[in-house]
């Protein structure tokens, strides 16, 4: 079977996608968003359930960096709270 890898923003390591959180910049809205469901139309963005993941891309400003606009401080907090 096929498992669908993805690259976390933060340790840049390889996991298969049901292990990391998605974060999404929502196609119609283009709003940044935390996808709990990765149901959400548009560029995503992929880290690790795990805290110091989410610590290290928000010190690096890895999503700002990954969607290339500013994104705000709560996306980090929302991420947290789904790990
Ligand atoms: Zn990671």
């Amino acid at each position: 079977m096929h498992i669908p890898m993805r690259m976390c923003i933060a340790c840049r390591q390889m996991k298969p996608q049901a292990e990391l959180i998605r974060i999404v910049r929502e196609l119609n809205t283009g709003k940044i968003m935390p996808d709990e469901n990765k149901k959400l139309m548009g560029r995503g963005a992929y880290i690790c359930r795990d805290k110091d993941c989410i610590k290290k891309a928000e010190k690096k400003n890895g999503l700002a960096r990954h969607f290339k606009c500013n994104v705000p401080i709560e996306i980090y907090k929302a991420a947290e709270e789904m790990v």
